[in-house]
């Protein structure tokens, strides 16, 4: 039996890199992959002024995203008020669209800050937001192989996409993320 109970850290398994991508990733991956001109690639589902929302590539439930503010900083304090209230507002649409995709009956929501925190990419602040259902004590692709996982991210992508576009004032980007407006 390969696969054991885990303890519920979502946020110790951040961005991790999947072998199989392609994907390399010279540099801060938060500054690169909303750059990238295919957003479903980059796992990039909505962007807004100053933030953006990325699918997790390990997530620990389906529908783990982070939601990241553009400046690269890892300090939460050097935000800016505008960055500050574009990502909190971001945050929540980001809620609204995982319980139209998902239907999510809770989050978890979290930072990691600093070195202390445990976090693996601590130099650009990301807030994690994990989907939870009562009762959903396992996380199938932690237990699969990659392909599983693959599989299960560009569904769980579909879905969410869906969701973001369903929403009002949003509109469609070049790389195919959905912009959320005013
Ligand atoms: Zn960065």
């Amino acid at each position: 039996m390969p696969c054991m109970d885990r303890l519920f850290a979502p946020w110790r398994i951040e961005w991790v890199t999947r072998e199989d991508s392609g994907a390399d990733i010279d540099g801060c991956p938060f500054c690169v992959l909303p750059e990238r001109e295919d957003a479903r690639e980059a796992l990039v589902v909505a962007e807004s002024e100053h933030a953006f929302t990325l699918l997790n590539n390990y997530p620990y439930n389906p529908g783990h995203v982070m939601v990241i503010p553009r400046p690269h900083t890892g300090a939460y304090t050097d935000l800016s008020g505008d960055v500050l209230a574009d990502h909190a507002r971001l945050k929540q649409r980001t809620m609204t669209a995982l319980e139209t995709a998902f239907g999510a009956e809770g989050f978890n929501v979290g930072l990691n800050l600093g070195d202390a925190s445990g976090g693996s990419v601590d130099d650009h602040l990301h807030t994690h937001v994990v989907p939870r259902w009562a009762g959903d004590t396992n996380f199938m692709p932690v237990c699969s192989d990659t392909k599983v996982i693959v599989q299960a991210l560009e569904e769980s992508y579909e879905q969410l996409h869906e969701a973001f576009d369903e929403q009002p004032g949003t509109t469609r980007l070049d790389s195919g993320s959905v912009f959320i407006g005013e």
